[in-house]
């Protein structure tokens, strides 16, 4: 058994801030409490079963629910080259998460069942929680819904074309009313192709400068204003992906009045930096939706704060290096994002002082485990040993040196950040360790 000692424990589900000892036995928790309770129990446990007490000391830090990422791209098959879910799953667990949700457009995507098999069967081995969302329509073309019932039962979570938006009504409405009838989330990318001139950069002084056409705002929130229009009636769980622009933001908000079942995520790059991280960091920076302006950030920022945003996810994107060395406007758009997650959301929300660091794990751990109605995101006795110990106070500097992932392409490093995730530990065993 696994005995975490001398931390403070932050649980969002029941807004538990306290200093605690948290007793883990097999792959659930078995006690949280004063030392002495936590202490008692353990020897009580060792005299049953003689099972030996490993103790982690987590003085300094802080212990909470371990990461959960709706948004993650493994490349799992066909595109290994950039990652594979063993390289993805190290990043996870280096980055704190517990538990991912991997995106459908592999090669092939996940638009039947045969792929979605293997993929949950390889993700029985891995260190942490991979789960697998599959595609809305077949080959991901916006033509065809594919058999959502039948890759439901395959093991499917969720449901998305991520990577490009569904433009036909009709479909969508039909898949939206299969999402509500298998109750599942539908996370939805919004761009509307008919707007963009180019992708991958905001369309304004940035793409001017650089004599890109560039992604406009509206052609993101003239989708999501669509997408919540079409679920008024039906009350699927609908997931608007990486929101980028201030206009997303006030219509969710307005939508959510409404009374539309809509959930919101966003990245940590979209919260963090701006487009004039382009003009210094060039592809690196390249990314779909754009980073946009620093009035579009602060939107993003204050819609986290008061709700109308539910969640960040990292959309996890990896390139390799070839492929990044490109000019910007041949580069792939996406930018990996597990390890650095927590740092980059702590010094932009928690060191600001625009929310507490238990707001942060609800935004990032209980909030995502809601949408999708998984046992995690939260510390309970009898509940899965999926943790993470964090040191708010450390402050370092990005370096190629902190990814496990198989690419690199991150324009934040050489960042200077303050919060580290120091030890994540899934199932009762510690998965990643910073030493
Ligand atoms: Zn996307």
């Amino acid at each position: 058994m696994l005995l975490i000692t001398n931390g403070r424990v932050l649980n969002p589900a029941t807004r538990l801030e306290a200093d605690a000892n948290v007793l883990i036995v097999g792959n659930r928790i078995e006690k949280i409490g004063s030392p002495a309770s936590v202490g008692a129990r353990a020897l009580e446990l060792q005299r049953v079963t003689g099972e030996d007490i490993e103790e982690l000391s987590a003085r300094g830090l802080v212990v909470a629910p371990g990461f959960v990422d709706v948004h993650v791209h493994f490349r799992d098959p066909g595109l290994t080259y950039k990652e594979d879910i063993h390289t993805g799953s190290a990043a996870a667990a280096a980055g704190g998460y517990t538990t991912v949700v991997c995106m459908a457009n592999t090669k092939p995507p996940v638009d039947n069942e045969a792929v979605l098999t293997d993929l949950r069967k390889r993700a029985k081995d891995l260190p942490i929680h991979v789960l697998n969302a599959a595609n809305v329509t077949t080959s991901m073309s916006g033509q065809k819904l594919t058999d959502m019932e039948k890759l439901h039962a395959a093991g499917a979570c969720g449901f998305t074309d991520d990577g490009v938006p569904i433009r036909d009504e009709k479909l969508m409405l039909q898949a939206l009313q299969m999402a509500k009838k298998l109750d599942v989330p539908i996370s939805v990318h919004e761009e509307d192709p008919e707007l963009l001139l180019s992708q991958g950069v905001n369309q304004g002084a940035v793409s001017e400068k650089l004599g890109l056409g560039g992604a406009p705002a509206v052609s993101e929130a003239v989708l999501v204003a669509r997408d919540c229009l079409l679920n008024q009636s039906v009350g699927a769980k609908l997931d608007i992906q990486h929101i980028s622009a201030k206009m997303t933001v006030d219509i969710l908000r307005f939508m959510k009045a409404e009374g539309v079942e809509v959930y919101g995520e966003v990245t940590p790059q979209h919260l963090y930096a701006t487009e004039e991280l382009v003009l210094q960091k060039g592809s690196l920076a390249r990314v779909n939706p754009p980073l946009r302006t620093e009035e579009d950030r602060q939107a993003l920022i204050s819609g986290l704060c008061d709700g109308t945003i539910d969640m960040i996810a990292t959309d996890h994107a990896p390139h390799a290096k070839e492929e990044k060395a490109k000019p910007i406007a041949d580069a792939p758009s996406g930018m990996i994002g597990l390890e650095t997650a927590f740092a980059l959301c702590y010094t932009v929300l928690v060191k600001s002082g625009r929310m507490t660091l238990l707001e942060l794990c609800e935004k990032m751990s209980y909030n995502p485990a809601r949408l999708y109605g998984l046992d995690a995101g939260e510390l309970r006795e009898g509940g899965p040993a999926d943790l993470v110990l964090l040191d708010p106070k450390e402050e370092w500097t990005i370096t190629e040196d902190c990814f496990r992932s198989k690419s690199k392409n991150s324009p934040f490093v050489g960042e200077r950040v303050t919060g580290r995730v120091k030890c994540t530990i899934c199932d009762g065993k510690i998965v990643g360790l910073d030493n």
